[in-house]
C-alpha cells in the first residue's frame, strides 16, 4: 500500500507546530525508516498516516483511493484544519493498516494466543480460523512455545514479538511501527530487527518504521528519511545502499559504517 503526503503541516491546538511542509511518497512494498530528534514530530507523522490524527494542511493519501473530494464534515468545521484533505481514515482502511507502538499494549488477562486473536475477533472471524491465523502469526515471530503464557510471564522482547504478531495477523498492506524496540536491550533489538526484516521480505507489505537509532534505520530499511528538529521537515531522503541480504555481520562492515555516517551527519544538521 503506497503513501503520499503533499505539503503536510501539523499545528496542534494551542499552537505547537509539529510538522512543516512534509512531501513524501512511499511506494508499495517499500521499507522506509524515519529518523529524527526526540519531539520532532515522528509520531505525529505516523499517526497522520494511520488516520489517528488529522493534518492541519496538505494532502494525505494512503492506498489506492484518490484524494477525498469533500473533507469529512467533522473536521471541515474545525478552523485551521479545513484546508487539509485526508483520504480513507483508519476505520475505512480497516484491517489493511496496522500500528505497533513502543509499549506492547497487551491485555494482561488474555494469554499470548488470545491477545493475537483479538483483532480477528473484532473483525468477526470464526473461532477456528482465528485460532489458526493467530497460531500462524506467532510461529512467524518464533513464539509457538509460548501460546498459553500470560504477558506478565514474558520478557520485554517476547511481549514485543506478541505485539508484532498481533499486528501481522490481519495481513496488513501497511505496517506502521513507532519506536517499537526502543526499550529493549541491544541484542534483543538486533534479533527483532532481523526478524522484522525477514517478515517484510516474505510479505508484500509497506513498512514505515520510526526510530531514533541510526544503526537500526541503516540495517532495516531500503530508504531512510531524516527529519529536522521541531517543526519537523524532511532533511534527507536517502536510499540505503546495502544488499538485500543483510546478515548480522553486515553491521561490522565498512559499507554499513558509511551508511551510518550519512544518517548521522544529517541528524546533526537537523539539530543545529
Ligand atoms: P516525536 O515522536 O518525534 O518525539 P511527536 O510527534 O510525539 O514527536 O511530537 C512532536 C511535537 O508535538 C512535540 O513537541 C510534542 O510535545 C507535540 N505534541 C504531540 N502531540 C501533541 C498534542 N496532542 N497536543 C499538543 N502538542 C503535541
Ligand atoms: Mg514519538
Amino acid at each position: 500500500m503506497g503513501v503520499r503526503l503533499r505539503g503536510v503541516e501539523k499545528v496542534f491546538e494551542g499552537g505547537v507546530k509539529a510538522l512543516r511542509a512534509i512531501d513524501l511518497e512511499i511506494g508499495e512494498g517499500e521499507f522506509v525508516s524515519v529518523l529524527g530528534p526526540s519531539g520532532c514530530g515522528k509520531s505525529t507523522l505516523l499517526r497522520i498516516v494511520a488516520g489517528l490524527e488529522w493534518a492541519s494542511f496538505g494532502e494525505v493519501e494512503v492506498g489506492e483511493r484518490g484524494p477525498h473530494p469533500n473533507p469529512l464534515p467533522a473536521y471541515g468545521q474545525r478552523g485551521h484544519e479545513k484546508r487539509a484533505t485526508q483520504v480513507s481514515p483508519l476505520q475505512e482502511r480497516g484491517s489493511r493498516v496496522a500500528f505497533v507502538f513502543q509499549d506492547a499494549h497487551l491485555l494482561p488477562w488474555r494469554n499470548v494466543i488470545r491477545n493475537v486473536m483479538l483483532p480477528l475477533e473484532l473483525l468477526g472471524w470464526d473461532r477456528a480460523r482465528t485460532r489458526a491465523a493467530a497460531g500462524d502469526a506467532l510461529s512467524q515471530v518464533g513464539l509457538s512455545d509460548a501460546l498459553d503464557r500470560y504477558p506478565a510471564q514474558l520478557s520485554g522482547g517476547m511481549r514485543m514479538r506478541v505485539s508484532l504478531a498481533r499486528a501481522l495477523v490481519t495481513e496488513p498492506a501497511l505496517l506502521l511501527l513507532d519506536e517499537p524496540f526502543a526499550a529493549l536491550d541491544e541484542i534483543t533489538r538486533q534479533r527483532l530487527d532481523e526478524q522484522l526484516r525477514a517478515l517484510w521480505k516474505a510479505r508484500a507489505m509497506t513498512v514505515i518504521f520510526v526510530t531514533h537509532s541510526i544503526s537500526e534505520a541503516a540495517y532495516l530499511s531500503q530508504r531512510a528519511i531524516v527529519m529536522s528538529k521541531r517543526p519537523g521537515k524532511v532533511l534527507l531522503d536517502h536510499r540505503v545502499e546495502l544488499p538485500a541480504e543483510r546478515p548480522a555481520r553486515l553491521r561490522g562492515e565498512a559499507s554499513f559504517a558509511s551508511e551510518m555516517r550519512t544518517l548521522f551527519d544529517a541528524l546533526e544538521r537537523g539539530e543545529a
